[in-house]
């Protein structure tokens, strides 16, 4: 099994490569905003819950997040890995998703962070709010998510760094030259 994150900042490329991979190496793709925007859509209990803090720009409760991979992790079939797309995002999401791999005989094979400068992700977030009106893409949520990220998701970067498991991938540029890169450092794992 082939178990990937893709990791990065808002805004830096994650569900676009994310998708690109998880095609290319049959690996079931879990975006984990996606999963909460659905909730939200269809007026769950859940997605009212989340819904009060991804339109703040935070995050949503780790015990959430982390009971929705749970079941995923137990229910899906028929895939060579899983394409972790941000999640985890907190070092306790990063735990638990060792132990619930661990516990499946499975672990993380590698991390792709997408590295991406600051101005260049505010520019493809808003001009992402306009195209797709996603809500949670204007000016004032989009600070407080880069916070967030700052503050509460790059400690992950030491952390899989100690695991000598992370792979730093230039996320300017054309997106399919962004591919390329990253199917080297997936090839590699085969
Ligand atoms: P982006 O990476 O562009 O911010 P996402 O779709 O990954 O987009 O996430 C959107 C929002 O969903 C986040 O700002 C956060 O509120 C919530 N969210 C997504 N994944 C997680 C997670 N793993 N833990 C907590 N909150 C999350």
């Amino acid at each position: 099994m082939l178990n990937i994150v893709i990791f990065g900042a808002p805004g830096s490329g994650k569900g676009t490569q994310g998708g690109m991979i998880a095609k290319r190496y049959n690996l079931q793709h879990v975006s984990t905003g996606e999963l909460l925007r659905k909730e939200i859509k269809n007026a769950t209990e859940l997605g009212k819950t989340a819904n009060e803090y991804i339109s703040k720009g935070q995050l949503v409760p780790d015990t959430i997040v982390i009971g929705m991979i749970e079941e995923l992790i137990k229910t899906t079939t028929g895939v060579d890995g899983f394409l972790f797309d941000g999640f985890p995002r907190t070092v306790t999401q990063g735990v638990e998703l060792d132990k619930k791999l661990e516990e499946n005989n499975m672990s993380i094979s590698k991390v792709l962070c997408l590295d991406v400068e600051e101005n260049e992700l505010i520019e493809r977030l808003l001009n992402r709010g306009k195209l797709e009106g996603r809500a949670d893409d204007n000016r004032e949520t989009i600070e407080s998510r880069l916070d967030v990220y700052h503050n509460q998701t790059q400690p992950l970067i030491d952390f899989y760094n100690k695991q000598g498991k992370m792979s730093v991938i230039e996320g300017s540029g054309d997106i399919n030259a962004i591919f390329q890169s990253i199917v080297e450092v997936m090839d590699n794992l085969l």
